[in-house]
Protein backbone atom coordinates (compact mmCIF):
# COMPACT_ATOMS: atom_id res chain seq x y z
CA UNK A 1 0.00 0.00 0.00
CA UNK A 2 1.11 3.75 -0.82
CA UNK A 3 2.42 5.93 2.12
CA UNK A 4 0.63 9.17 1.60
CA UNK A 5 3.44 11.36 1.50
CA UNK A 6 2.64 14.06 4.28
CA UNK A 7 4.57 16.43 5.75
CA UNK A 8 4.70 15.05 9.79
CA UNK A 9 6.80 11.98 8.32
CA UNK A 10 9.55 14.39 8.34
CA UNK A 11 9.56 15.56 12.36
CA UNK A 12 8.83 11.46 12.92
CA UNK A 13 11.69 10.38 11.38
CA UNK A 14 14.16 13.19 13.10
CA UNK A 15 12.60 12.07 16.56
CA UNK A 16 13.14 8.56 16.08
CA UNK A 17 16.87 9.38 14.71
CA UNK A 18 17.58 12.21 16.78
CA UNK A 19 15.45 12.41 19.44
CA UNK A 20 17.87 14.08 21.67
CA UNK A 21 19.75 15.75 19.05
CA UNK A 22 19.60 20.08 19.65
CA UNK A 23 16.40 20.64 16.81
CA UNK A 24 16.21 24.52 17.26
CA UNK A 25 18.41 27.23 19.03
CA UNK A 26 15.92 30.21 19.01
CA UNK A 27 18.06 33.46 20.81
CA UNK A 28 18.71 32.39 24.38
CA UNK A 29 16.36 28.76 24.16
CA UNK A 30 16.84 25.17 23.05
CA UNK A 31 14.86 22.14 22.76
CA UNK A 32 16.05 18.75 21.49
CA UNK A 33 13.72 16.64 18.75
CA UNK A 34 12.11 14.82 21.04
CA UNK A 35 11.26 18.49 23.36
CA UNK A 36 9.96 19.67 19.82
CA UNK A 37 7.66 17.44 19.40
CA UNK A 38 6.43 17.73 23.00
CA UNK A 39 5.51 21.08 21.68
CA UNK A 40 4.36 20.18 18.93
CA UNK A 41 1.69 17.88 20.14
CA UNK A 42 0.80 20.28 22.83
CA UNK A 43 -0.22 22.77 20.07
CA UNK A 44 -2.07 20.31 18.46
CA UNK A 45 -3.89 19.47 21.49
CA UNK A 46 -4.71 23.13 22.30
CA UNK A 47 -5.56 23.83 18.63
CA UNK A 48 -8.34 21.02 18.63
CA UNK A 49 -9.49 22.15 21.96
CA UNK A 50 -10.15 25.61 19.83
CA UNK A 51 -12.24 24.03 17.84
CA UNK A 52 -10.36 23.63 14.54
CA UNK A 53 -10.81 21.04 12.77
CA UNK A 54 -9.32 19.02 9.12
CA UNK A 55 -9.19 22.00 6.31
CA UNK A 56 -9.81 24.84 8.54
CA UNK A 57 -6.74 27.47 8.60
CA UNK A 58 -4.79 29.06 11.46
CA UNK A 59 -2.99 31.96 10.62
CA UNK A 60 1.00 32.78 12.26
CA UNK A 61 2.31 36.29 12.40
CA UNK A 62 5.77 35.76 13.07
CA UNK A 63 9.63 36.54 13.02
CA UNK A 64 12.15 32.91 12.56
CA UNK A 65 11.04 31.60 16.25
CA UNK A 66 10.62 28.21 17.48
CA UNK A 67 6.93 29.13 17.53
CA UNK A 68 6.98 29.24 14.43
CA UNK A 69 8.90 26.32 13.19
CA UNK A 70 6.30 23.96 15.77
CA UNK A 71 3.38 25.99 14.34
CA UNK A 72 3.58 23.97 11.14
CA UNK A 73 3.90 20.35 12.44
CA UNK A 74 1.67 21.31 15.31
CA UNK A 75 -1.25 22.54 12.19
CA UNK A 76 -0.22 19.69 10.31
CA UNK A 77 -0.95 16.65 12.67
CA UNK A 78 -4.35 18.59 12.60
CA UNK A 79 -4.79 18.06 9.06
CA UNK A 80 -5.65 22.14 9.14
CA UNK A 81 -3.92 24.17 6.49
CA UNK A 82 -1.17 27.09 8.34
CA UNK A 83 -1.47 30.58 6.63
CA UNK A 84 1.69 32.54 7.46
CA UNK A 85 1.83 36.40 6.98
CA UNK A 86 4.40 38.17 6.33
CA UNK A 87 5.40 40.67 9.25
CA UNK A 88 5.94 43.29 6.77
CA UNK A 89 2.58 44.22 5.97
CA UNK A 90 0.41 46.96 6.86
CA UNK A 91 -2.47 46.08 9.13
CA UNK A 92 -5.10 47.03 6.35
CA UNK A 93 -3.53 43.92 4.65
CA UNK A 94 -4.02 41.51 7.24
CA UNK A 95 -7.36 42.36 7.33
CA UNK A 96 -7.58 41.26 3.68
CA UNK A 97 -5.82 38.19 4.01
CA UNK A 98 -7.06 37.05 7.15
CA UNK A 99 -10.43 37.82 6.35
CA UNK A 100 -9.91 36.29 2.41
CA UNK A 101 -7.87 33.16 3.99
CA UNK A 102 -11.08 33.02 6.68
CA UNK A 103 -8.60 31.98 9.16
CA UNK A 104 -10.09 31.02 12.16
CA UNK A 105 -6.91 31.42 15.30
CA UNK A 106 -4.46 33.81 14.73
CA UNK A 107 -0.94 33.20 16.30
CA UNK A 108 0.66 36.89 16.34
CA UNK A 109 4.22 37.50 17.91
CA UNK A 110 4.10 39.65 20.51
CA UNK A 111 6.97 42.42 18.95
CA UNK A 112 4.18 43.10 16.12
CA UNK A 113 1.00 42.63 18.11
CA UNK A 114 0.55 46.14 17.22
CA UNK A 115 -0.10 45.38 13.54
CA UNK A 116 -3.07 43.65 14.19
CA UNK A 117 -4.54 46.09 17.17
CA UNK A 118 -6.21 48.48 14.48
CA UNK A 119 -7.79 45.63 12.51
CA UNK A 120 -9.05 43.21 15.47
CA UNK A 121 -12.87 44.78 15.65
CA UNK A 122 -13.22 44.02 11.96
CA UNK A 123 -11.96 40.39 11.85
CA UNK A 124 -14.82 38.55 10.48
CA UNK A 125 -13.59 34.46 10.74
CA UNK A 126 -10.53 34.91 13.62
CA UNK A 127 -12.02 33.78 16.73
CA UNK A 128 -8.92 33.57 18.76
CA UNK A 129 -5.49 36.22 18.76
CA UNK A 130 -2.71 33.90 20.66
CA UNK A 131 0.28 36.45 21.64
CA UNK A 132 3.30 34.17 21.33
CA UNK A 133 7.62 34.51 21.62
CA UNK A 134 9.41 34.76 25.24
CA UNK A 135 12.75 36.39 25.89
CA UNK A 136 14.65 36.81 28.69
CA UNK A 137 13.24 39.84 29.04
CA UNK A 138 9.74 39.38 29.41
CA UNK A 139 7.04 37.19 31.16
CA UNK A 140 5.27 34.25 30.40
CA UNK A 141 3.13 35.13 26.84
CA UNK A 142 -0.14 34.20 27.01
CA UNK A 143 1.11 31.05 23.95
CA UNK A 144 3.37 29.97 26.95
CA UNK A 145 0.87 29.21 29.37
CA UNK A 146 -1.96 27.94 26.93
CA UNK A 147 1.11 25.58 25.40
CA UNK A 148 1.50 24.51 28.97
CA UNK A 149 -1.80 23.46 30.06
CA UNK A 150 -2.28 20.66 27.21
CA UNK A 151 -0.38 17.41 27.18
CA UNK A 152 2.72 16.81 25.65
CA UNK A 153 1.77 13.35 24.66
CA UNK A 154 0.85 12.08 21.40
CA UNK A 155 -2.12 13.56 19.28
CA UNK A 156 -4.20 11.37 17.64
CA UNK A 157 -3.76 12.71 13.82
CA UNK A 158 -6.59 13.51 11.28
CA UNK A 159 -6.18 11.03 8.34
CA UNK A 160 -3.93 13.20 6.18
CA UNK A 161 -4.39 12.55 2.39
CA UNK A 162 -1.08 13.84 0.43
CA UNK A 163 -3.10 15.82 -1.82
CA UNK A 164 -4.87 17.46 1.12
CA UNK A 165 -3.68 21.43 1.05
CA UNK A 166 -1.51 22.09 4.13
CA UNK A 167 -0.64 25.98 2.99
CA UNK A 168 -2.23 28.93 1.78
CA UNK A 169 0.84 31.29 1.21
CA UNK A 170 0.27 34.71 0.02
CA UNK A 171 2.74 35.85 -2.51
CA UNK A 172 5.38 38.62 -2.37
CA UNK A 173 3.26 41.00 -3.62
CA UNK A 174 6.33 41.82 -5.85
CA UNK A 175 3.96 43.08 -8.75
CA UNK A 176 0.59 44.21 -7.38
CA UNK A 177 -1.71 42.38 -4.60
CA UNK A 178 -0.38 38.78 -2.89
CA UNK A 179 -2.01 35.95 -3.73
CA UNK A 180 -2.81 32.85 -1.66
CA UNK A 181 -1.32 30.26 -3.54
CA UNK A 182 -2.74 26.94 -2.32
CA UNK A 183 0.44 24.08 -1.90
CA UNK A 184 -0.57 20.41 -0.74
CA UNK A 185 1.84 18.02 1.46
CA UNK A 186 2.49 16.25 -1.43
CA UNK A 187 3.56 19.29 -3.40
CA UNK A 188 5.91 20.21 -0.47
CA UNK A 189 7.08 16.48 0.87
CA UNK A 190 8.55 16.06 -3.23
CA UNK A 191 10.23 19.39 -3.32
CA UNK A 192 11.81 18.89 -0.37
CA UNK A 193 12.92 15.59 -1.01
CA UNK A 194 14.29 17.13 -4.37
CA UNK A 195 15.80 20.32 -2.33
CA UNK A 196 17.54 18.26 -0.26
CA UNK A 197 19.19 16.55 -2.91
CA UNK A 198 20.65 19.05 -4.62
CA UNK A 199 21.93 20.78 -1.56
CA UNK A 200 23.14 17.84 0.39
CA UNK A 201 21.34 18.29 3.47
CA UNK A 202 22.84 15.84 6.16
CA UNK A 203 22.58 15.62 9.66
CA UNK A 204 25.90 17.58 10.18
CA UNK A 205 24.12 20.64 9.08
CA UNK A 206 23.29 23.60 10.96
CA UNK A 207 21.05 25.60 9.41
CA UNK A 208 20.70 29.55 10.04
CA UNK A 209 16.92 31.07 9.49
CA UNK A 210 17.55 34.20 7.34
CA UNK A 211 15.38 34.29 4.89
CA UNK A 212 11.64 34.75 6.94
CA UNK A 213 9.36 31.14 7.35
CA UNK A 214 6.59 32.99 6.36
CA UNK A 215 7.73 33.19 2.61
CA UNK A 216 7.98 30.63 0.27
CA UNK A 217 11.62 30.79 0.10
CA UNK A 218 12.35 30.18 3.41
CA UNK A 219 9.70 27.88 4.15
CA UNK A 220 10.51 24.82 2.68
CA UNK A 221 13.62 24.87 5.74
CA UNK A 222 11.36 23.69 8.24
CA UNK A 223 11.08 20.05 6.25
CA UNK A 224 14.22 19.34 4.60
CA UNK A 225 16.54 20.51 7.18
CA UNK A 226 13.83 18.82 10.10
CA UNK A 227 13.80 15.26 7.60
CA UNK A 228 17.60 15.09 8.23
CA UNK A 229 17.55 16.03 11.44
CA UNK A 230 19.61 19.01 10.87
CA UNK A 231 19.46 21.87 13.66
CA UNK A 232 17.87 24.95 13.26
CA UNK A 233 18.96 28.50 14.26
CA UNK A 234 16.19 30.88 14.83
CA UNK A 235 16.86 34.73 14.74
CA UNK A 236 14.50 36.67 15.52
CA UNK A 237 16.68 39.81 14.50
CA UNK A 238 18.66 39.05 11.78
CA UNK A 239 20.99 42.23 11.44
CA UNK A 240 24.19 41.15 9.95
CA UNK A 241 25.63 41.59 13.02
CA UNK A 242 23.34 38.55 14.40
CA UNK A 243 24.13 36.78 11.41
CA UNK A 244 27.66 37.03 11.67
CA UNK A 245 27.72 35.86 15.67
CA UNK A 246 25.31 33.10 14.88
CA UNK A 247 27.45 31.59 12.39
CA UNK A 248 30.51 31.44 14.80
CA UNK A 249 28.67 31.08 18.06
CA UNK A 250 26.58 27.88 15.98
CA UNK A 251 29.09 26.44 13.38
CA UNK A 252 26.42 27.36 10.84
CA UNK A 253 26.96 25.52 7.49
CA UNK A 254 24.36 27.11 5.57
CA UNK A 255 22.07 29.61 4.54
CA UNK A 256 19.58 30.88 1.92
CA UNK A 257 18.97 34.91 1.63
CA UNK A 258 18.00 36.83 -1.50
CA UNK A 259 21.02 39.18 -2.48
CA UNK A 260 20.32 42.11 -1.32
CA UNK A 261 20.48 40.93 2.50
CA UNK A 262 24.28 38.87 0.85
CA UNK A 263 25.16 42.50 -0.28
CA UNK A 264 24.41 43.75 3.28
CA UNK A 265 26.50 41.29 5.01
CA UNK A 266 29.35 41.87 2.41
CA UNK A 267 29.45 45.79 3.51
CA UNK A 268 29.44 44.50 7.05
CA UNK A 269 32.03 42.28 7.00
CA UNK A 270 34.56 44.81 5.04
CA UNK A 271 34.06 46.85 7.89
CA UNK A 272 33.63 44.78 11.19
CA UNK A 273 34.80 41.62 10.70
CA UNK A 274 38.57 41.20 9.68
CA UNK A 275 38.62 37.83 9.91
CA UNK A 276 35.93 34.98 10.53
CA UNK A 277 36.17 31.48 12.09
CA UNK A 278 33.46 29.44 10.02
CA UNK A 279 32.05 26.33 8.80
CA UNK A 280 29.68 28.01 5.91
CA UNK A 281 29.82 25.28 3.39
CA UNK A 282 27.30 26.83 0.95
CA UNK A 283 24.77 29.96 0.83
CA UNK A 284 22.14 29.42 -1.35
CA UNK A 285 20.34 32.82 -3.19
CA UNK A 286 17.47 33.63 -5.49
CA UNK A 287 16.49 36.70 -7.46
CA UNK A 288 19.50 36.92 -10.19
CA UNK A 289 22.63 37.74 -8.64
CA UNK A 290 24.93 39.93 -10.69
CA UNK A 291 28.41 37.89 -11.64
CA UNK A 292 30.49 40.55 -10.05
CA UNK A 293 28.82 39.78 -6.85
CA UNK A 294 28.97 36.30 -6.99
CA UNK A 295 32.85 36.48 -6.77
CA UNK A 296 33.16 38.77 -4.31
CA UNK A 297 30.70 35.88 -2.15
CA UNK A 298 33.11 33.36 -2.70
CA UNK A 299 36.65 35.62 -2.47
CA UNK A 300 35.63 37.55 0.33
CA UNK A 301 33.34 35.68 2.13
CA UNK A 302 34.70 32.42 1.12
CA UNK A 303 31.33 30.93 0.96
CA UNK A 304 30.31 28.45 -1.82
CA UNK A 305 27.08 30.40 -4.16
CA UNK A 306 24.14 28.60 -5.55
CA UNK A 307 22.03 30.31 -7.17
CA UNK A 308 18.01 28.68 -7.30
CA UNK A 309 15.00 30.24 -9.10
CA UNK A 310 11.77 29.81 -8.16
CA UNK A 311 8.49 31.37 -7.08
CA UNK A 312 5.48 30.50 -4.79
CA UNK A 313 3.31 28.75 -7.18
CA UNK A 314 6.38 26.32 -7.80
CA UNK A 315 6.88 25.79 -4.20
CA UNK A 316 9.16 26.91 -5.14
CA UNK A 317 12.37 25.61 -6.58
CA UNK A 318 12.66 24.87 -10.21
CA UNK A 319 15.70 25.38 -11.02
CA UNK A 320 19.16 25.32 -9.87
CA UNK A 321 22.65 26.76 -10.42
CA UNK A 322 25.00 23.15 -11.00
CA UNK A 323 28.36 24.85 -11.55
CA UNK A 324 29.68 23.83 -8.16
CA UNK A 325 33.07 24.98 -7.47
CA UNK A 326 34.90 21.68 -6.94
CA UNK A 327 33.29 20.25 -9.80
CA UNK A 328 34.94 22.22 -12.84
CA UNK A 329 38.10 23.39 -14.42
CA UNK A 330 36.56 26.94 -15.53
CA UNK A 331 38.73 30.26 -14.83
CA UNK A 332 36.43 32.06 -12.01
CA UNK A 333 35.27 34.92 -13.92
CA UNK A 334 33.81 31.66 -16.24
CA UNK A 335 31.97 29.90 -13.13
CA UNK A 336 31.01 33.38 -11.60
CA UNK A 337 29.20 34.11 -15.45
CA UNK A 338 27.48 30.56 -15.11
CA UNK A 339 26.57 30.96 -11.25
CA UNK A 340 25.19 33.88 -12.19
CA UNK A 341 22.42 32.07 -14.64
CA UNK A 342 19.97 30.47 -13.12
CA UNK A 343 21.03 26.68 -13.76
CA UNK A 344 19.25 23.43 -14.66
CA UNK A 345 16.03 22.24 -14.06
CA UNK A 346 15.62 20.07 -10.54
CA UNK A 347 15.15 16.46 -10.32
CA UNK A 348 11.26 16.73 -10.43
CA UNK A 349 10.86 19.68 -12.58
CA UNK A 350 10.10 19.77 -16.50
CA UNK A 351 11.33 23.94 -16.85
CA UNK A 352 10.89 25.16 -20.75
CA UNK A 353 11.54 28.48 -22.45
CA UNK A 354 8.33 29.14 -24.64
CA UNK A 355 7.84 31.62 -27.20
CA UNK A 356 4.30 33.18 -28.12
CA UNK A 357 2.69 29.99 -29.81
CA UNK A 358 4.21 27.84 -27.01
CA UNK A 359 6.52 26.69 -28.76
CA UNK A 360 9.84 25.77 -27.19
CA UNK A 361 12.70 28.54 -28.17
CA UNK A 362 16.13 27.96 -30.13
CA UNK A 363 18.67 26.50 -27.35
CA UNK A 364 21.63 29.10 -28.44
CA UNK A 365 21.48 31.77 -25.19
CA UNK A 366 19.81 34.26 -27.42
CA UNK A 367 15.84 34.00 -28.20
CA UNK A 368 13.94 34.95 -25.36
CA UNK A 369 10.52 33.42 -24.32
CA UNK A 370 8.46 33.10 -21.17
CA UNK A 371 9.76 30.63 -18.53
CA UNK A 372 6.91 27.54 -17.76
CA UNK A 373 7.10 24.57 -15.51
CA UNK A 374 5.45 21.76 -14.90
CA UNK A 375 6.49 19.53 -11.92
CA UNK A 376 5.19 18.03 -8.12
CA UNK A 377 5.64 21.63 -6.94
CA UNK A 378 3.03 23.38 -8.69
CA UNK A 379 0.53 24.72 -6.75
CA UNK A 380 -3.06 23.17 -6.70
CA UNK A 381 -4.18 26.54 -7.66
CA UNK A 382 -4.95 30.31 -5.92
CA UNK A 383 -7.34 30.29 -3.03
CA UNK A 384 -10.70 31.94 -4.01
CA UNK A 385 -9.55 33.04 -7.55
CA UNK A 386 -10.27 30.02 -10.57
CA UNK A 387 -9.77 33.03 -13.02
CA UNK A 388 -6.40 33.84 -11.77
CA UNK A 389 -5.37 30.45 -11.41
CA UNK A 390 -7.03 29.02 -15.05
CA UNK A 391 -4.18 32.36 -17.07
CA UNK A 392 -1.56 30.83 -14.84
CA UNK A 393 -1.84 27.43 -15.18
CA UNK A 394 -2.33 26.50 -18.77
CA UNK A 395 -2.63 22.88 -20.17
CA UNK A 396 -0.47 21.92 -17.09
CA UNK A 397 2.18 24.15 -17.51
CA UNK A 398 2.84 26.96 -15.09
CA UNK A 399 3.06 30.32 -16.75
CA UNK A 400 6.03 32.17 -14.30
CA UNK A 401 5.48 35.24 -15.82
CA UNK A 402 9.47 35.54 -16.05
CA UNK A 403 11.55 35.92 -19.50
CA UNK A 404 14.39 33.24 -19.90
CA UNK A 405 17.10 32.43 -22.37
CA UNK A 406 18.25 28.53 -22.65
CA UNK A 407 21.90 27.76 -24.39
CA UNK A 408 22.99 24.87 -26.12
CA UNK A 409 23.77 23.18 -22.84
CA UNK A 410 20.20 23.45 -22.02
CA UNK A 411 21.33 25.78 -19.40
CA UNK A 412 18.49 28.17 -18.42
CA UNK A 413 18.99 32.43 -17.66
CA UNK A 414 16.35 34.28 -16.43
CA UNK A 415 16.08 37.46 -18.30
CA UNK A 416 14.13 39.78 -16.72
CA UNK A 417 10.37 39.56 -15.21
CA UNK A 418 8.21 40.38 -18.17
CA UNK A 419 6.83 43.18 -16.46
CA UNK A 420 10.44 44.37 -15.93
CA UNK A 421 11.84 44.29 -19.41
CA UNK A 422 12.32 47.29 -20.85
CA UNK A 423 11.47 47.98 -24.28
CA UNK A 424 13.23 50.73 -25.88
CA UNK A 425 12.85 50.96 -29.87
CA UNK A 426 12.18 47.51 -30.29
CA UNK A 427 14.35 45.85 -28.27
CA UNK A 428 14.30 44.14 -25.27
CA UNK A 429 16.75 45.62 -22.47
CA UNK A 430 17.07 43.24 -18.97
CA UNK A 431 16.83 45.57 -15.88
CA UNK A 432 19.05 42.22 -14.31
CA UNK A 433 21.71 42.91 -16.92
CA UNK A 434 22.15 46.72 -17.10
CA UNK A 435 21.79 46.64 -13.08
CA UNK A 436 24.65 43.85 -13.28
CA UNK A 437 27.31 45.80 -14.62
CA UNK A 438 26.35 48.99 -12.27
CA UNK A 439 27.20 46.94 -9.36
CA UNK A 440 30.67 46.20 -10.62
CA UNK A 441 30.72 50.38 -9.92
CA UNK A 442 33.41 50.63 -7.14
CA UNK A 443 31.05 52.72 -5.37
CA UNK A 444 27.35 51.64 -6.27
CA UNK A 445 26.19 49.44 -3.60
CA UNK A 446 22.30 48.79 -5.03
CA UNK A 447 21.06 49.49 -8.34
CA UNK A 448 17.14 49.02 -9.56
CA UNK A 449 16.94 49.50 -12.95
CA UNK A 450 13.43 50.83 -14.35
CA UNK A 451 12.18 51.24 -17.95
CA UNK A 452 11.63 55.14 -17.87
CA UNK A 453 8.99 56.81 -20.20
CA UNK A 454 11.69 58.26 -24.21
CA UNK A 455 10.51 60.35 -26.55
CA UNK A 456 11.97 58.90 -29.62
CA UNK A 457 12.50 55.15 -28.25
CA UNK A 458 9.55 54.88 -25.93
CA UNK A 459 11.52 53.41 -22.90
CA UNK A 460 14.57 54.07 -21.72
CA UNK A 461 16.41 52.33 -19.17
CA UNK A 462 16.88 54.87 -15.59
CA UNK A 463 18.74 53.50 -12.42
CA UNK A 464 18.20 53.87 -8.69
CA UNK A 465 21.24 53.73 -7.07
CA UNK A 466 22.30 53.82 -3.85
CA UNK A 467 25.81 54.69 -3.24
CA UNK A 468 28.49 52.99 -0.75
CA UNK A 469 29.30 55.04 2.25
CA UNK A 470 31.76 58.06 1.69
CA UNK A 471 31.24 57.74 -1.83
CA UNK A 472 30.54 60.54 -4.50
CA UNK A 473 29.75 59.90 -8.02
CA UNK A 474 27.93 61.63 -10.76
CA UNK A 475 25.15 60.56 -12.58
CA UNK A 476 27.43 61.45 -15.71
CA UNK A 477 29.75 59.07 -14.18
CA UNK A 478 27.82 56.14 -14.07
CA UNK A 479 26.30 57.05 -17.31
CA UNK A 480 29.49 56.43 -18.71
CA UNK A 481 30.31 53.61 -17.06
CA UNK A 482 27.36 51.58 -17.74
CA UNK A 483 28.38 53.23 -21.66
CA UNK A 484 31.50 51.81 -21.68
CA UNK A 485 30.46 48.33 -20.62
CA UNK A 486 27.31 47.81 -22.44
CA UNK A 487 25.85 48.12 -26.00
CA UNK A 488 24.66 51.69 -26.18
CA UNK A 489 21.08 50.96 -26.31
CA UNK A 490 21.65 49.25 -22.88
CA UNK A 491 23.05 51.68 -21.40
CA UNK A 492 21.23 53.63 -18.61
CA UNK A 493 20.10 57.29 -19.59
CA UNK A 494 19.55 59.11 -16.25
CA UNK A 495 20.26 58.20 -12.63
CA UNK A 496 18.33 58.83 -9.72
CA UNK A 497 20.56 58.59 -6.40
CA UNK A 498 18.51 57.14 -3.42
CA UNK A 499 19.21 56.66 0.43
CA UNK A 500 17.84 52.95 -0.18
CA UNK A 501 15.46 51.19 -2.21
CA UNK A 502 11.87 49.80 -1.50
CA UNK A 503 12.21 46.10 -0.53
CA UNK A 504 9.32 43.36 0.04
CA UNK A 505 10.39 41.13 3.72
CA UNK A 506 12.53 38.49 1.99
CA UNK A 507 14.66 41.52 0.64
CA UNK A 508 13.43 41.73 -2.76
CA UNK A 509 13.65 45.50 -4.64
CA UNK A 510 9.74 46.22 -5.78
CA UNK A 511 10.45 47.73 -8.77
CA UNK A 512 6.99 48.66 -9.53
CA UNK A 513 6.66 51.48 -6.88
CA UNK A 514 10.06 53.10 -8.28
CA UNK A 515 8.03 52.61 -11.32
CA UNK A 516 5.15 53.50 -10.39
CA UNK A 517 6.45 57.15 -9.12
CA UNK A 518 8.80 57.46 -11.55
CA UNK A 519 6.18 57.72 -14.15
CA UNK A 520 3.53 59.58 -12.69
CA UNK A 521 6.07 62.12 -11.67
CA UNK A 522 7.26 62.52 -15.01
CA UNK A 523 3.21 62.87 -15.77
CA UNK A 524 3.62 60.13 -18.61
CA UNK A 525 1.39 57.46 -19.43
CA UNK A 526 2.23 54.27 -20.87
CA UNK A 527 2.38 50.32 -20.17
CA UNK A 528 2.97 51.16 -16.72
CA UNK A 529 0.61 53.70 -15.60
P1 LIG B 1 4.10 38.70 -6.71
O1 LIG B 1 3.84 37.45 -7.49
O2 LIG B 1 3.13 38.87 -5.58
O3 LIG B 1 4.28 39.91 -7.52
P2 LIG B 1 6.79 37.69 -6.40
O4 LIG B 1 6.63 37.20 -7.80
O5 LIG B 1 8.05 38.44 -6.08
O6 LIG B 1 5.53 38.54 -5.95
P3 LIG B 1 7.62 35.23 -5.24
O7 LIG B 1 6.81 34.04 -5.61
O8 LIG B 1 8.18 35.32 -3.89
O9 LIG B 1 6.70 36.48 -5.40
O10 LIG B 1 8.85 35.41 -6.23
C1 LIG B 1 9.02 34.71 -7.43
C2 LIG B 1 9.68 35.58 -8.47
O11 LIG B 1 11.01 36.01 -8.04
C3 LIG B 1 9.93 34.87 -9.77
O12 LIG B 1 8.77 34.82 -10.57
C4 LIG B 1 11.04 35.73 -10.38
O13 LIG B 1 10.53 36.89 -11.01
C5 LIG B 1 11.86 36.15 -9.16
N1 LIG B 1 13.03 35.25 -9.01
C6 LIG B 1 13.18 34.23 -8.17
N2 LIG B 1 14.37 33.63 -8.32
C7 LIG B 1 15.02 34.29 -9.30
C8 LIG B 1 16.29 34.14 -9.94
N3 LIG B 1 17.15 33.23 -9.58
N4 LIG B 1 16.58 35.00 -10.95
C9 LIG B 1 15.72 35.96 -11.32
N5 LIG B 1 14.50 36.14 -10.76
C10 LIG B 1 14.16 35.33 -9.76
MG1 LIG C 1 5.00 36.29 -8.76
Amino acid sequence: MNVPLVLTQFLDRAVSLYGDKKAVYCDTRAFTYRELQERVNQLSHGLKALGITKGERVAYLAPNTVEMLEGFYGVFQLGAIMVPLNIRLKPEDYLFILNHSESKVLFVDQDIYHLIEPIKQRLETVEHIIVQYKDDKTNETDYDKWLASFPKTSFDREDLDENDVCSLLYTSGTTGNPKGVMLTHRNNYLHALHTMHHLRVTDQDVYLHVLPMFHVNGWGSPFYYTANGATHICLKKATPEAIFNAIQEYKVTVLHMAPTVLNSLLQYYEKNVPEIDHDVRVVIAGSAPPPAFVTRVEKELGWEFIQVYGMTESTPLSLISTIRSELTHLSPGEKARLKAKAGYPMIGCDVRVVNEHGEEVAHNGKEIGEVVTRSHGVMLGYWKNPEETMKTIRDGWLHTGDMGTVDENGYIDIVDRKKDIIISGGENISSIEVEGVLYEHPSVLEAAVIAAPHEKWGETPHAFVVLREGHQVSEADIIAFSREKLAHFKAVTGVTFVNELPKTASGKIQKVHLRNEYWSSHGKEGRFV
